[in-house]
């Protein structure tokens, strides 16, 4: 969309103010308002002006003066706010008018620029399905938190968040009602269709919404598949319309992986395949789940890299609770058709060879999407550019549920890291992919260590409330 079209925009809807946007280290937004008075063609050739040095992640900054620089064609009119606003992502420049190379934005660009360089293919499509909890907007006493942490009965598992004493003594609807269950079990179908209603009108086309297969209030909405950076604002828009929409029902959403011990978590798959012009390469028919080489070899680099790649696509020291047995969550590094216990998956049903792709199964929303696509990008290339065969490396394929197999077998499989620390030790060790085409830069990555290390520590430190359980009588 060029300037003047946004000039029009901003005239035609009587928008009050520009809300200018960008990104910071872990993936949530910020924003700097401008009254719409104040708006020239010029602002979005210059840019806006702001102070970087107290942006978390972005430490380390030598001037604080950094320069958002708006893409106009992420512009959409917000629908929350109580005067017309139309809100616009940035990249983040420095003074010079160089690339920030700390901007999570600036790095998916720059990953979408060096698969065009590398000869492979000219763009590759993503698609995240990311799984939401909405919760009552309830105060806590305490004393009754445990349970909002803790489900590990039946009966505590049909709460959503609240203590329930002796079972289901109200006769009450239940809670839980296994995937996808109709109303009344379903109690958030309005307000998902509200969120859906919202995100078509500012530009996304959704595909579908259900509820989850976790304790009641869990959902899902999947919108359409498209480039990288697009779909990384896509992503930030679906998540600012879910938490807001929420809000607005006097309700709470969270994207956290694993709020409710004993449930089923929140993950975000990723769906992704590359396309050479109209051409897409991961199709073959008749072979392996109808997957190209340049697919199996994009599987090797996804499930080679994989313990660096989570500390981009599980960064939280919560992704960790998630990525557990027994909850669909994967746990180990293998790939299958159909398998939803396998890292990566390929969808097989109603599949045309246009919409042949790859599921990668470990992310979670807590992931940077810039960052996280960015990263699986550029492991899917190194596979390709490295011919990484994931059948020789004992990655798959296994088509059996993998909960299942025998121990000899299981001894077989390479697991996910069992924590944020190891995830973050295996990136240190395992990086150089992600420099390729200075996509990420060595500084960036030590950076983003030191950022993820603070955090993991952060939570060592503090007392757990299981550790009263556990040691309190000792
Ligand atoms: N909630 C599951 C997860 O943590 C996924 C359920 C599904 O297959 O959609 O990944
Ligand atoms: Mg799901
Ligand atoms: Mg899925």
């Amino acid at each position: 969309m060029s300037i003047q079209n946004v000039m029009s925009i901003i005239k035609e809807k009587g928008i009050e103010f520009v809300d200018f946007r960008f990104v910071d280290l872990s993936g949530k937004a910020h924003h700097i308002t401008v009254p719409a008075s104040e708006v020239s063609e010029e602002t979005f050739e210059v840019g806006v002006a702001f102070d970087g040095s107290s942006i978390p992640g972005f430490r380390g900054i030598e001037e604080s003066d950094m320069v958002m620089m708006p893409d106009t064609a992420s512009v959409f009119v917000d629908p929350f706010t109580a005067h017309a606003t139309l809100n616009v992502m940035c990249n983040i420049f420095t003074p010079e008018g160089e690339r920030y190379d700390r901007d999570p934005r600036g790095i998916a660009q720059k990953a979408e620029e060096y698969l065009q360089t590398t000869g492979v293919g000219t763009a590759a499509f993503f698609a995240p399905e990311s799984e939401f909890f909405i919760f009552d907007d309830v105060r806590y006493e305490s004393g009754q938190q445990g349970s909002f942490y803790e489900v590990d009965s039946e009966e505590a598992a049909w709460n959503t968040g609240r203590k329930e004493e002796g079972g289901n003594l109200g006769f009450k609807i239940r809670n839980k009602g296994g995937y996808v269950p109709v109303q009344p079990v379903d109690k958030q179908q309005d307000i998902r269709s509200e969120i859906v209603r919202l995100l078509v009108e500012s530009g996304l086309r959704v595909e579908r919404h259900h509820h989850e297969v976790a304790t009641a209030g869990q959902g899902e909405i999947n919108f359409r598949f498209d480039a990288l950076t697009k779909t990384a604002d896509n992503l930030l828009k679906y998540k600012y319309i879910v938490h807001n929409t929420a809000q607005q029902y006097g309700k709470v959403a969270t994207f956290m992986p694993k709020p409710l011990f004993g449930d089923n978590g929140s993950g975000m798959h990723v769906h992704q395949s590359i396309f050479d012009g109209d051409t897409p390469l991961f199709y073959e028919k008749g072979a392996y789940a109808n997957l190209s080489e340049t697919a199996m070899y994009y599987i090797g680099g996804i499930l080679h890299h994989a313990p660096a790649l989570i500390a981009l696509t599980n960064p939280s020291t919560n992704s960790f609770k998630r990525l557990v047995p027994g909850y669909e969550a994967p746990v180990n590094l293998v790939f299958s058709k159909g398998n939803r216990s396998a890292a990566v998956r390929i969808p097989v049903a109603a599949v045309t060879p246009k919409g042949c792709r790859i599921e990668f199964r470990t992310p979670d929303s807590t992931a940077n999407p810039y960052l996280a696509f960015a990263a699986m990008l550029l492991a899917g290339l190194d596979g390709i550019q490295n011919k990484i065969d994931p059948r020789k490396l004992g990655y798959g394929p296994l088509d059996k549920n993998i909960y299942e197999l025998s121990d000899a077998e299981k001894k077989e499989i390479r697991s996910v890291p069992a924590s944020l620390e190891e995830a973050l030790d295996a990136l240190e060790a395992d990086h150089d992919f992600l420099l390729k085409g200075d996509v990420f830069s060595k500084s960036f990555i030590e950076n983003y260590l030191d950022f993820k290390r603070s955090e993991a520590k952060q939570v060592a430190i503090r007392v757990h409330p299981h550790e009263y359980s556990l040691y309190f009588d000792c």
